[in-house]
């Protein structure tokens, strides 16, 4: 079945702009000094705008892979538009995963092969169907009212990132939900560039190789990714912010589970007797530093974030995030995290606690610092784009921090995203352009890079 994607008509406004776009595309393409841009451009937009129709919204109660029906429906015609681009050999998985090959354009040998990797879910805590894209034309500072709720507005004072969007092309949602530009932007860019370097096969590179993966967006898009199957020596996945970002280093974080224990009994008749593990858990979370909370940390610094609640006199559980660059960090918080639940149930006379903490991931740089190239040729490639290079820290985990630890080291790349996870996300056709020609750019730059004399242990390479 092809449901909602289907049954939802793209505005007016949309299929206009549309063309308008591509319209501006070739106009640029006159004018510019990048290579082959035109093809790039005409590519990006139009997926983009047809792939946020579909509902891929994912969820975390569901114990299918994908977790959602409506992301194999996505994922399957993806293995079919990279097969009409010409990348002969996409299929997904019985799991929803795609992956797909370009194939070598070179004949030189020991080009390393490298991938790149976009999530075609999104959400859970929006909206994710009937999405209806708009793109605001050639934006100009105006404010952008989203015509589905007059409250949804995007205003220059409370985003400063349109600042530097003065003329671009803005899309947005209509309002009442996330437009899930995280990461169809990442989606779109990867098959326009594939569809780009099918059609140039002038441009030199190694095989490429790519993934589309579902469900990160709840924490399992790594949980059945054959990093061997895929056989790359590093890949790219392209899910970042705005024009230029590198992102290298993320969050390390674990879960913790703190479970208080009371004792229930008829409340009518439990003077000195029952102890209510509610009022046990409520005098922990008091106790959490309010200098180490998502509230009021930024920039470099690690926080406690108690997340989820699950309520009763008996028992109560209180799911805790612990988060911080420096891995050492997270048991120091564990430990802080102990002490303050022993205080809690000490207040209490008969509680007690009981504590679980698992893994969730670890900060990438850890393995990325020991392959410094895939870094240093993800900048050189933002550059030749024209763009300045913004590193930036992840406060927040990506597909790579699992991958990176899994053998597979992976930088996260900008896509264009911007306020995701929100009715007021946003993405720039001009953005996802430059990241389509960031992609291109990578291909040839590794190819460059390659030292034919040099064998790399234990990765694929493309060649002789
Ligand atoms: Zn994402």
């Amino acid at each position: 079945m092809r449901p909602a994607h289907q049954a939802v008509a793209p505005c007016r406004a949309v299929r206009q702009d549309a063309a308008g776009a591509q319209g501006a595309g070739e106009a640029r393409h006159a004018t510019a000094n990048v290579r082959c841009y035109r093809v790039a451009v005409t590519g990006v937009l139009d997926r983009f705008l047809r792939y946020v129709t579909y509902d891929t919204r994912a969820d975390e109660q569901s114990t299918t892979c994908p977790s959602t029906e409506g992301q194999r429906v996505l994922l399957g015609d993806l293995v079919v538009e990279l097969r009409a681009a010409g990348v002969a050999d996409a299929a997904m998985d019985e799991r929803g995963y795609v992956m797909a090959t370009i194939p070598a354009t070179s004949r030189k040998p020991r080009v390393p092969v490298i991938g790149f990797i976009a999530h075609v879910d999104t959400s859970p805590e929006m909206p994710g169907a009937g999405i209806v894209p708009i793109v605001h034309r050639n934006y100009d500072g105006r404010d952008l009212v989203l015509p589905d709720d007059p409250s949804a507005v995007l205003t220059l004072a409370a985003n400063p990132a349109l600042a530097e969007q003065m003329g671009h092309d803005i899309v947005t949602a209509s309002g009442t939900t996330l437009l899930g530009a995280d990461d169809k932007a990442g989606v779109a860019e990867i098959v326009a560039a594939a569809a780009h370097l099918v059609a140039h096969p002038e441009i030199p590179h190694g095989a490429i190789r790519i993934a589309f993966t579902p469900d990160e967006e709840i924490g399992r898009g790594t949980a059945h990714f054959d990093v061997a199957a895929f056989g790359a020596r590093c890949a790219y996945t392209m899910d970042g912010g705005g024009r230029g970002e590198v992102e290298v280093e993320s969050f390390s974080a674990d879960a913790m589970t703190l479970t208080f224990h009371g004792f229930n009994t008829h409340p009518g008749y439990a003077r000195g007797r029952m102890i209510n593990a509610i009022k046990v858990a409520a005098d922990f979370i008091h106790r959490l530093p309010r200098e180490a909370a998502p509230e009021t940390t930024g920039d470099d610094q690690g926080f406690v974030h108690p997340y989820v609640l699950h309520a009763g006199v008996e028992r109560t559980s209180v799911k805790v995030l612990l988060r911080d660059f420096r891995t050492e960090r997270l048991q120091a918080q564990a430990a802080l995290l102990e002490r303050l639940a022993a205080a809690a149930t000490a207040a209490h006379p008969g509680a007690r606690v009981t504590v679980d903490v698992e893994e969730s991931y670890r900060n990438m740089r850890e393995v990325l610092d020991r392959h410094p190239e895939v870094a240093a040729h993800a900048r050189a490639a933002v550059r030749q784009a024209g763009l300045e290079v913004r590193e930036r820290r992840i406060r927040g985990g990506t597909d790579g921090s699992k991958l990176s630890f899994m053998g597979l080291p992976t930088p996260n790349l900008f896509a264009g995203e911007q306020n995701f996870h929100s009715r007021l996300e946003w993405v720039s056709a001009q953005d996802m352009e430059k990241a389509v020609e960031v992609i291109v750019n990578l291909c040839r730059i590794w190819h460059d890079a390659a030292d034919p004399s040099q064998a790399y242990p234990n990765v694929a390479t493309t060649g002789a």
